[in-house]
């Protein structure tokens, strides 16, 4: 028996979460056909899109934007609403872009 087990802590209702102690949840799987996509030699690296994005997808290296992590992208599209320079725009899920979701990359290779 757990040293939980014999405190009478498993018997309590409710849920008990320990920080890195479960699996996080790709929740990209739950975008419905669209998925951001950025055209990086636009990015004035405002940081909207960072500040703005529910679910932490946006990447940044050190203090700068890098694209978008679509493991975790819903695709709620809110990066592209608030990006000044149209930079980011919503694109079909097929539509081949980097990793990081950048157009660019794929376009000079
Ligand atoms: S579409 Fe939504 S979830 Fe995905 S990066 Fe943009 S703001 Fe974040
Ligand atoms: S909102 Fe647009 S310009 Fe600002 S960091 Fe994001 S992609 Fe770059």
């Amino acid at each position: 028996m757990t040293e939980e087990r014999q405190s009478g802590l498993w018997d309590r209702p409710g849920a008990m979460i320990r920080p890195n102690d479960h699996p996080v949840p790709h929740t990209g799987g739950w975008r419905m056909g669209k998925k951001p996509a950025v055209t990086l030699s636009q990015c004035v690296n405002c940081l909207l899109c960072w500040q703005f994005c529910p679910d932490s997808s946006v990447v940044i290296e050190g203090t700068t934007f890098s694209g978008f992590d679509y493991n975790f992208c819903k695709g709620c599209e809110i990066c592209s609403a608030v990006c000044p320079t149209q930079a980011v725009v919503m694109v079909d899920e097929e539509t081949p872009v980097d990793r990081w979701g950048r157009i660019q990359e794929v376009q000079s290779l």
